[in-house]
């Protein structure tokens, strides 16, 4: 089906009905609970946006829910590092490579030597990552973080969910024992705290699924707004983030997705998932009950339908 050629009315029609038909899988997964708050998410929610490369969109199911971008925020501190200090010394510290252990893992810390997150998607990596973002102090840290997040959201109302970033800071023991890890072995330096305070934050960042789609048309149309066409990241930039949505951003099950779906995309513990279409669209889901890898179980589903019928994967 060639998407190009479809009136808004069937786009929104085919968006709805994808939504109404993959509803009843939320069933089979759980909403994530290790961050006491977002245990109360509703695991029935599903909603989708697509936003086009000339900045219209298009949604269907609860594309109004707020939820907080958790993992999907590793792409916007990551755009921000490599901006701040450049991809050599990022990667100096980060690798590149995917990895076949869930995303919270540490085992690889201790065993690749010298010790070096595998890449900035997983949970060590995004730590580091955040740990290198310019600025005098955490609140000027966190203002460059938001203020990138509503750029590429295209929202200057972006803004923290106090409630979940505290939640997650009082139960965060796994990122603490992570970050501690690595100030051991002088991946990270400083107080480990406050770059864990900084990450905890960035975590809540609270969106919608279409903010999360426009992010992913800035992505997908090269680092520029759709609408303004201005230069939101370098383009050689949002080339490297998207690669590692394609090789990581599934955690560790990017290799199915990539089969089944293929297209660049990132997911995160809420249930969101932010996905850029190469010069064709970005697309935002929403729903929080979640398979044994942390992906929306609906959210995945929808998307592999969408893939198959509009030809969306990039192999
Ligand atoms: N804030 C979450 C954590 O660090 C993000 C993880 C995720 O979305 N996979 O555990």
């Amino acid at each position: 089906m060639d998407v190009s050629q479809m009136s808004p009315n069937e786009m929104e029609q085919q968006l709805q009905h994808a939504v109404e038909e993959h509803r009843r899988f939320t069933t089979d997964g759980e909403v994530a609970n290790y961050i006491p708050k977002l245990g109360s998410a509703n695991p029935k929610t599903l909603g989708i946006t697509v936003t086009m490369m000339d900045g219209t969109s298009f949604t269907a199911g609860d594309c109004d829910a707020y939820f907080t971008m958790q993992s999907i925020s590793k792409i916007v501190s990551l755009l921000l590092a490599l901006q701040d200090i450049g991809p050599e010394r990022v990667f100096d510290k980060v690798g590149k490579e995917p990895t076949g252990d869930p995303f919270n893992s540490i085992v690889k810390l201790e065993t690749i030597k010298p010790s070096r997150p595998l890449n900035p998607m997983i949970n060590a990596g995004a730590i580091a990552v955040t740990s290198m973002i310019a600025g005098k102090d955490n609140p000027e840290k966190l203002e460059r973080l938001l203020q990138l997040a509503r750029r590429l959201t295209n929202d200057t109302s972006v803004n923290v969910n106090k409630e979940v970033y505290l939640s997650e800071k009082s139960t965060a023991d796994r990122n603490r024992a992570l970050a501690y890890f690595m100030r051991e072995n002088g991946i990270i330096h400083g107080d480990v705290e406050d770059i864990l305070d900084l990450y905890f934050r960035q975590c809540a960042i609270e969106v919608t699924c279409s903010h999360l789609a426009y992010m992913g048309a800035v992505l997908a149309n090269r680092g520029k707004d759709p609408i303004t066409s201005e230069k939101i990241v370098p383009e050689d930039l949002a080339r490297i983030v998207k690669t590692f949505m394609v090789t990581c951003g599934m955690y560790n099950a990017s290799g199915a997705f990539a089969i089944d779906v293929g297209i660049p995309a990132k997911s995160g513990v809420s249930g969101g998932i932010m996905s850029a279409v190469p010069n064709r669209m970005g697309i935002g889901v929403i729903g929080p009950a979640l398979d044994k890898h942390g992906n929306s179980v609906g959210g995945l589903r929808l998307l592999e339908t969408l893939s198959r019928e509009w030809q969306l994967s990039i192999f």
